[in-house]
């Protein structure tokens, strides 16, 4: 046990997330793999996250946050509901653990947000609200609401209900695989990795946290480098999961990363094309580029995992098509060098 960890999370907090979330996001399957398992001479496991009802782990965070609340405040004081401006998968989650527990939810989106995002959003019963013409307006609107009509804002990250809520899956794998050598996820904001750190530090010391962040735009990177939040200029990603800053009041994730994360690996865009078409083609997984990047970390860079065991964070499935195509493309060409 150790209970000097920064970010204001304790393991008591994630068992009592379990709790909370039961019958709102799953335990997803942790699936042995036999094709990376010979390939990589390991025994490699897959989370399987992309299963959730929403596509994506954050489920997971959201829906102990806002039960957390209720249990708080009660339905009274969440009468003007819960609020947020994610449009990816954060956003998915809050619309969808509002709805469960009969709490209503704005999601704030920007005129750039295309139509076919604001009604999926939607169709999870969800207020939006058009907002401004950038991330930022929308963000402000978020801000302007909490103040004046009352609504609660559930951040996609950096708050300790939704690390809890995080971490949980990393309960799940331990409870599955205890002899667990290492485990690799997606790092953005750190609400995932600051999750299942937390977990293995406490419970299972001796395995390996790994975070995998894009190579460029990596605002967690550049944060851990300078030892303080920094913004980092947006480039796009065939993972824009991992896009986005880590806010520049970063109160808890920095820290509990940097406490936490044994490793952290960078992928370039050809390695996460090429982990998003072997996750296709060998597991019949079809993944969003952020869940495909512990993978992409293991092929580009080489880490020795053999004779270990080993567990991949797939976070989330919540890719268009198109986005696939690129991958395949970009896969393609690279092959051809
Ligand atoms: C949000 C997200 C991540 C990264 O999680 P953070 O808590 O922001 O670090 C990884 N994968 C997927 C699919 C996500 O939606």
């Amino acid at each position: 046990m150790n209970p000097e960890l920064p970010g204001g999370v304790t393991l008591a907090d994630v068992w009592q997330a379990r709790r909370r979330i039961r019958g709102q996001a799953d335990n997803t399957p942790l699936r042995y793999s036999p094709y990376l398992s010979q390939r990589y001479r390991a025994r490699v496991w897959l989370k399987l996250e992309n299963l959730q009802p929403t596509g994506a782990f954050k489920l997971r965070g959201a829906s102990n946050m806002i039960a957390a609340l209720l249990e708080q405040y009660g339905p009274q004081r969440l009468q003007s509901g819960v609020i947020t401006a994610s449009t990816g998968n954060h956003g998915r989650a809050v619309a969808w653990a509002a709805r469960e527990l009969g709490i209503p939810a704005t999601v704030c989106l920007s005129s750039l947000v295309p139509a076919n995002k604001v009604a999926a959003i939607e169709a999870l019963g969800a207020e939006v609200c058009r907002c401004g013409d950038s991330q930022d307006e929308a963000f402000e609107t978020v801000h302007e609401r909490v103040q004046s009509r009352g609504q609660v804002a559930i951040p996609p990250f950096d708050h300790p209900l939704i690390i809890a809520g995080q971490g949980t899956l990393a309960l799940e794998i331990l409870e599955a695989r205890p002899q667990l050598d290492m485990v690799l996820a997606g790092l953005s904001g750190g609400g995932l990795l600051g999750g299942i750190g937390l977990v293995m530090k406490q419970l299972s010391p001796r395995t390996e946290v790994v975070g995998v962040s894009l190579s460029a735009g990596a605002a967690m990177w550049h944060s851990l480098q300078a030892g303080k939040p920094v913004s980092v200029a947006e480039t796009p990603s065939l993972a824009d999961s991992l896009g986005g800053g880590i806010g520049l009041d970063n109160r808890h994730t920095l820290a509990l990363v940097r406490a936490t994360m044994d490793s952290h690996y960078q992928v370039p865009e050809a390695a996460i094309a090429r982990a998003m078409v072997t996750l296709l083609e060998q597991e019949k997984m079809l993944l969003e580029g952020a869940a495909a990047v512990g993978l992409a970390a293991i092929e580009h860079h080489r880490i020795p995992i053999a004779g270990k065991e080993v567990a991949l964070v797939l976070s989330g499935n919540n890719v268009a098509l198109e986005t696939f195509d690129r991958a395949r493309q970009e896969q393609a060409q690279d092959a051809d060098l």
